[in-house]
């Protein structure tokens, strides 16, 4: 199968740090990788946390960067004023609808509830059917190990059919993660002709 063209990757992640430097290290490398090899970052448009390091490591190195926020999350994340655009919407929804809309793929990292939420959203859609783009995990310092887990639970104990496995993959570092991404390309190609 040919590789996937990625254009722009909607990546998720923690509008908090971590408790581990690791973690920004990892979102700087990738904001950096994706800015040098011509990849438009899509995200949250927060300048805090995770969110603000990749953010401005993409800037730093030239990339392109469009952040979608929604108005009354503007000074509770500190809106990023520097990307090159910022797209204020009404809701969460519609975050996530135009984050979605914009990109080739999505790329999960280190994060809170709300980067779980998101994250299952994208992996529940490919599951529907409803698109096929490619969903990678960084597993930055094993952080994801127990969500695959939980995962494997849901196979193991017959709520999930093993294809659930496909709908995503972890990766260990940005570069795996890039590299994987474009991998996977439409692998799974939408299995019913459900909208989002
Ligand atoms: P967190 O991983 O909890 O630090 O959140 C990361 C980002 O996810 C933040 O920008 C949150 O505003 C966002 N977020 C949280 N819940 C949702 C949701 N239901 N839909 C869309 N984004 C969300």
């Amino acid at each position: 199968m040919a590789n996937l063209e990625v254009r722009a990757i909607c990546v998720f992640c923690g509008a908090s740090t971590g408790s581990d430097p690791l973690y920004a290290r990892a979102a700087r490398e990738l904001g950096t990788l994706m800015a040098t090899q011509g990849i438009t970052l899509v995200y949250g448009g927060g300048n805090a946390g995770i969110m603000g390091t990749i953010a401005n490591a993409a800037l730093k190195a030239g990339g392109e960067v469009i952040g979608v926020i929604p108005d009354y999350l503007v000074e509770r994340e500190h809106g990023h004023r520097e990307v090159t655009r910022l797209d204020i919407v009404d809701s969460m929804h519609e975050r996530k609808r135009r984050m979605f809309d914009l990109s080739d793929g999505f790329l999960s990292l280190p994060g809170g509830v709300g980067t779980l939420e998101e994250t299952f959203e994208v992996i529940t859609w490919k599951q529907l059917g409803m698109h096929a783009k490619p969903i990678v995990i960084l597993n930055t310092k094993g952080y994801w190990t127990k969500l695959d887990e939980m995962i494997e639970a849901t196979i193991e104990h017959e709520f999930a059919a093993p294809p659930t496995r496909e709908l995503y993959s972890l990766a260990d570092t940005p570069k795996e993660a890039l590299d994987r991404l474009r991998a996977m390309g439409t692998s799974a190609a939408p299995s019913s002709s459900a909208r989002l």
